[in-house]
């Protein structure tokens, strides 16, 4: 398995295929569609025991024409990217002074100033699941105190002016205020006026909005075991993307990497015990409807699922997994890991492994893992218009497969199995 992935392009043609001609994938769009059939289509020529569309309902947000510029204290266009599920703005767009924040603390302590005020939320970034919480609810926390819109500095460590956009969820108690990101610069630029006690005024226009739900699917791919063909090894990734750049490292990369796993085994004659499962999921972005989905369609069957494992953190040189997992399957798996020495992917965190699209298995008793690659750069790029195939190396691509092969091959044929 690590030879041939090593030595096949498959894997790369085919992301290329996926992010320069089918692009993005934003849910309930014609290129997801398009995704969903090209999958289906190509993965019946490679020779997968069983391949099907399991049919989602998601939720469809469109993003519109969107412009903003700076007023005050000089005039300038501004660069933003509305966050997904935002309300638009009025046609004539929002225009009012704004007031940077920090961190919600901040906001709490100037809560008198923000009424009828657009909040910059300029929050240096930490970890990702700490600094996210800004884009996600930051609008109805400022909406709470009466502000008008919100702009968020964009999630991610460096930026060359590439503003990035993500999930926000409304809180039913306050109003639903427009929300865009701003680039890092502008975000420290409002910053340094403001400490200067400069007036910073903008306008925002927006024509996002949100339209009836929309039928999507979950895209599966099966190897049948050969001896217990019930039990389960599942492989996920998920296929929708965001509705900018190609969704090549989020998570075009992680849908070829588990796909071409599987393809591989197939390619080689190799037939586990147990089957093999892929399942490109959709709608992890913007509702999560195909983890869902997945979850209850296949409720009565959890317990036949031995592993979930999720690749949702881009593609990159592989670093090793994360596990939850009863103490023997953490320490089976801290074995079958060994066989990626050769890739120095070894490392296993036990003290937790997941992803949104498996989430929902865990908390049905499913042990679950999440693929570990070198992240140093991956919030580069994250859910912006540079999340393109040239960041990519298909040697990492390679190797990301060659790890994902070999684990999944080897849980999927051991002969015992173990529990959460
Ligand atoms: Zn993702």
């Amino acid at each position: 398995l690590l030879g041939a992935a090593l030595t096949d392009d498959t894997a790369y043609r085919r992301l290329a295929f996926l992010t320069d001609r089918i692009g993005n994938r934003l849910s309930g769009s014609a290129a997801l569609d398009a995704a969903i059939s090209w999958a289906v289509k190509e993965m019946q020529s490679d020779g997968f025991d069983a391949v099907r569309a399991e049919p989602v309902q998601v939720p469809v947000w469109v993003r519109g024409a969107e412009s903003a510029e700076v007023l005050e204290p000089i005039v300038r266009p501004l660069t933003v990217l509305g966050i997904g599920g935002s309300v638009g703005t009025p046609p004539a767009g929002i225009s009012a002074e704004v007031i940077v924040v920090s961190n919600f603390d901040d906001l709490n302590a100037r809560a008198e100033q923000v009424r009828g005020k657009i909040v910059c939320f300029n929050a240096r970034f930490t970890s990702y699941g700490e600094t996210v919480r800004y884009r996600g609810a930051g609008a109805s926390a400022a909406a709470r105190l009466g502000a008008v819109a919100v702009l968020v500095r964009s999630v991610g460590p460096v930026s060359l002016h590439t503003p990035h956009t993500g999930a926000l969820s409304y809180a039913s108690d306050a109003p639903r205020i427009p929300a865009a990101c701003v680039t890092i610069e502008d975000a420290e630029t409002f910053a340094r006026m403001q400490a200067r006690g400069e007036r910073v005024r903008v306008r925002i226009s927006m024509e996002a909005r949100t339209l009836a739900d929309a039928l999507s699917a979950n895209v599966v791919a099966e190897i049948r075991g050969a001896e217990r063909p019930d039990e389960v090894v599942l492989l996920g990734a998920h296929l929708d993307s965001w509705d900018v750049g190609a969704g090549a490292h989020d998570d075009g990369g992680g849908c070829l990497q588990v796909w071409e796993a599987a393809r591989l085994i197939v390619r080689l004659g190799l037939r586990p015990r147990r089957t093999i499962r892929v399942v490109l999921f959709t709608n992890e972005e913007n509702g999560a409807r195909g983890a869902t989905a997945y979850a209850s369609a296949h409720r009565a069957k959890a317990s036949d699922h031995v592993m979930a494992i999720e690749s949702d953190g881009g593609t990159f040189k592989p670093v090793g997994f994360g596990i939850t997992a009863g103490p023997r399957g953490r320490s089976y798996v801290q074995e079958i890991v060994q066989l990626l020495a050769p890739l120095e992917a070894t490392d296993l965190d036990t003290t937790g492994g997941s992803g949104t699209d498996i989430e929902p298995l865990g908390k049905l008793g499913v042990p679950t893992m999440g693929f570990r690659v070198d992240g140093t750069h991956y919030f580069h790029y994250h859910h912006t218009a540079a999340d393109t195939l040239d960041k990519i190396r298909p040697r990492d691509l390679a190797e990301c497969v060659a790890s994902l092969a070999i684990v999944a091959f080897v849980l999927a044929d051991i002969k015992e199995r173990f529990e959460q």
